[in-house]
């Protein structure tokens, strides 16, 4: 009796462990029961349709997530990668969608060798709207030809599904028709209710799809055509700025610079001279002008790490900055601590703010500073790849706390030395006032003032990705 209760007890003891034992080793989720292709990737195979997703988050994508929905039933295979969008309606659309399309398949299969494959492509326009085009294959040897699978979902970036009507004026319906069939080729004859079925508003313009076969020869192919917004106009009764579409907005790749700003020749500083950078952080702001007139009356340049949700209230001050030979680089999006973030969220908070930067000057900065200096190995391996090198300081001026321009003048002044980088706010106007004198006296100094670009290349040093930099 005493050996069972021991017995027993051990047994208890076993299965404790092995379940602690799953736990901290992370494999406690759902089991991957067998793999059905040969290759490394993991394929779920499932019993019945969507009875379980592989569900991953999409680095490369516009939407949160993506689903990845693999069935293998006898001799017929589905394959489909689809998006989580976020919007209720419109991933209901596509999850029935892809019900329908696997059952439908499977049954047109009739246990013969066949497979179904869907992919898609996403777009954000505007931050308003948003769509979904799913292609793909359905083949299989039974079949004569492989048919081609097409299918379109829109909705409003924040809720609702969005219809054709919703984005093009009613009576203008029936000149887009014409101007889609002239640009596809499509038989007018074939033209149907459907015509317009499969369209997305994306980062360059409405386009629309035809399925193949259907309007045309099956040697067209599907086709699809662009109509740029400024080419529609009027007939668009949906208010696109095309300045600010998005197509992927979290992680869209830093834009390449194109000239758009004219950057004055800056005379290189001489290397065997002090130099300074002078460096202002969070504006934008209400008297980054009147810094900017000082610097124009008494010379120098500066360094401005904005703020990416501030730049668009006064983008001529942004310009003015690049036209009057200053310095301008990200200080993040919305100042949040990046070392608190996801990877996703730091890259977000960097490119967002490099773009629109990029947008109103053509220039690309390669330089950043992190909000409060915070920096870690995360924050670092994401500028690295993003190619962007982070800037502290080695004086910090407190003028945000202080907020006293005598005060701001003896911190600026206190430690100077060749190579200093030093911390300003020009969102105070006090600190605005410092600069009154603190610019003169550093001239009459000897000190160069200059971007923080030039003070640490003016040796013939590379700004190294990824690197964090105090002064040079
Ligand atoms: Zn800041």
């Amino acid at each position: 009796m005493r050996e069972k209760l021991l017995q027993k007890k051990y047994l208890f003891i076993v299965v404790l462990m092995i379940a602690m034992m799953s736990i901290f080793c992370g494999c406690g989720g759902p089991e991957q029961q067998e793999t059905a292709t040969p290759d490394d990737e993991a394929v779920t195979v499932f019993e019945e349709y969507i009875s379980e997703i592989e569900r991953y988050e999409t680095p490369d994508g516009i939407f949160r997530e993506e689903n990845r929905y693999v069935m293998v039933d006898g001799d017929f295979k589905a394959d489909i990668v689809y998006p989580v969008t976020g919007n209720e309606g419109v991933d209901r659309e596509i999850l029935s969608y892809v019900q329908h399309a696997v059952s439908r398949y499977n049954r047109e299969a009739g246990g013969n060798i066949a497979e179904l494959t869907m992919k898609y492509e996403g777009y954000i326009v505007n931050k308003q709207y948003m769509g979904v085009k799913m292609t793909g294959v359905f083949d299989g040897p039974f079949m004569a030809h492989p048919e081609d699978i097409l299918k379109t979902f829109n909705g409003m970036a924040d809720g609702g599904i969005v219809k054709i009507g919703d984005v093009i004026a009613a009576e203008s319906r029936e000149e887009l028709i014409e101007m889609t069939a002239d640009a596809t080729g499509a038989d007018h004859s074939l033209i149907d209710d459907g015509f317009l079925d499969n369209w997305n508003l994306t980062g360059r313009g409405l386009e629309i799809t035809l399925e193949r076969g259907k309007y045309g020869p099956m040697s067209d192919g599907t086709r699809s055509v662009l109509f740029t917004y400024a080419e529609l106009g009027s007939r668009m009764t949906a208010d696109i700025d095309t300045r600010k579409t998005i197509r992927n907005e979290t992680t869209e790749q830093i834009t390449a610079p194109a000239d758009k700003v004219t950057v004055p020749e800056l005379q290189r500083p001489d290397p065997d001279k002090p130099m300074i950078a002078l460096t202002f952080d969070d504006g934008p702001g209400a008297y980054t002008d009147r810094l900017l007139d000082i610097f124009q009356e008494h010379g120098g340049q500066a360094t401005f790490f904005l703020l990416g949700n501030k730049i668009d209230k006064r983008p001529e001050t942004v310009q003015r900055m690049i036209e009057e030979g200053h310095e301008v680089a990200g200080h993040s999006w919305s100042h949040k601590e990046l070392t608190k973030l996801t990877d996703k969220e730091i890259r977000s908070q960097l490119v967002k703010t490099n773009n629109k930067i990029n947008e109103l000057t053509g220039l690309t900065p390669v330089i950043m500073r992190p909000p409060y200096g915070s920096y870690n190995d995360n924050v670092r391996a994401v500028a690295k790849k993003l190619g962007l090198s982070a800037i502290n300081w080695n004086v910090d001026t407190l003028d945000w706390k202080y907020k006293d321009a005598d005060y701001v003048y003896d911190a600026a002044m206190k430690k100077l030395k060749d190579g200093n980088i030093i911390l300003f706010h020009d969102i105070h106007p006090t600190t605005v006032d410092a600069m009154e004198q603190v610019i003169p006296a550093l001239i009459e100094e000897g000190y160069q003032l200059v971007t923080v670009s030039q003070l640490l290349t003016a040796d013939g040093s590379e700004i190294v990705p990824g690197a964090l930099y105090y002064n040079r």
